[in-house]
């Protein structure tokens, strides 16, 4: 039952940002809380760029760039051209305007502010009236062990590599050191709704669930808990979602989907255009799932909510507690 109350949505950044956008869309400002996925987040020439929360928060702002989904519009980049001019290879895109973002973050954390606090400022400034939380306060990484190679930063597996390197296996670094904030133990416990985007599962979702604390609130938490999938027609839309489930010998199928998220979810959207549904156990709808306008996501995230709306509490399927 989520019309009204608090929905929260955990969120990487391209597809994650789409369904958060249609969620702001059709919920009051107040209803909503994102849960973004900070595992890809790194230092760059002692700056502490966010790439996950930018693309959520430029694009609940209304600025992101709506070709790439990520950046800010009409950005320019003069930076990066001064900086090839310096020697610099320069294969971290950072526009002028986005560059701002990431040197005010780098001030604020500096002086002592956690994440959490400089996310809300910065997304305040920009007209963000959705709650943003990063998934944690301290720096985790995606390390990514390659076949053949050794181990690459996430980044420079992702961008500068372009995700070629096939992968043996992921860690986070990092991650024993991390707590669930206050922020996001209220937001969760507070939910009527648990969105999980459709995101890349590794290395955007299942980061955010694997900060100590957070999968035992979810379980805890009485909100139903329904993912929609990133994967569609055994492909991703974008990015190496299944490019990693061959890589780790799972099927390329919204399936894989299902079982990596396990027994915290109660419903799972798959794409109308699969011809075979995930497995039974789990509520099911499929849907057109691709977001690629505004109306797209505005109209996703409105059936979804319906959807859920109609189940009466009895007929929530229990969880088991583990
Ligand atoms: P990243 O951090 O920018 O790589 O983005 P995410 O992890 O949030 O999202 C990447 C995943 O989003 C990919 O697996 C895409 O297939 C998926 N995706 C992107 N746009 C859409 C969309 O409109 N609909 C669905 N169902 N998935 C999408
Ligand atoms: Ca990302």
């Amino acid at each position: 039952m989520a019309l009204g109350g608090p929905v929260i949505c955990l969120a990487g950044g391209v597809g994650g940002s789409r369904l958060a956008h249609g969620l702001a869309q059709v919920l009051a400002p107040g209803q909503l809380t994102v849960i973004v996925n900070t595992a890809d987040d790194f230092r760059h020439y002692g700056l502490r760029v966010c790439p996950d929360l930018d693309t959520v928060m430029y694009n609940l702002a209304g600025l992101a760039d709506p070709q790439r989904g990520w950046g800010l519009r009409d950005d320019s980049g003069n930076m990066l051209r001064a900086l090839r001019r310096l020697g610099e290879e320069g294969w971290f895109q950072l526009g002028d305007q986005d560059l701002a973002t990431q040197v005010l973050r780098s001030h604020w954390l500096e002086r002592g502010l956690r994440l959490t606090e400089v996310t809300a400022r910065l997304a305040a400034a920009l007209g963000v009236e959705q709650t943003l939380l990063p998934m944690c306060d301290e720096p985790v990484a995606t390390m990514v062990q390659t076949r053949g190679g050794g181990e690459l930063d996430f980044q420079t597996w992702f961008v500068r590599e372009r995700w070629q390197p096939p992968v043996r296996s992921l860690r986070l670094a990092g991650i024993g050191r991390a707590r669930m904030t206050a922020e996001v133990g209220d937001a969760l416990a507070g939910a009527t709704l648990v969105l999980l985007a459709p995101s890349n599962p590794w290395l955007s979702i299942l980061p955010i669930l694997a900060v100590p604390g957070l999968r035992a609130a979810l379980r805890q938490a009485a909100a139903p808990v329904v993912a929609v999938t990133p994967v569609i027609r055994g492909a991703a839309l974008k990015g190496p979602a299944a490019r990693l489930m061959a890589d780790f010998g799972l099927a390329p199928a919204a399936a894989t989907v299902c079982g990596l998220y396990g027994d915290i979810l109660d419903a799972f959207v798959y794409d109308e255009r699969d011809a075979v549904p995930p497995p039974a156990g789990l509520r099911l709808l499929g849907a057109d799932t691709v977001m690629d306008n505004e109306d797209a996501r505005a109209r996703l995230a409105r059936e979804i909510l319906d959807w859920t709306a109609t189940w009466r509490p009895p007929a929530v399927p229990e969880r088991e507690e583990s």
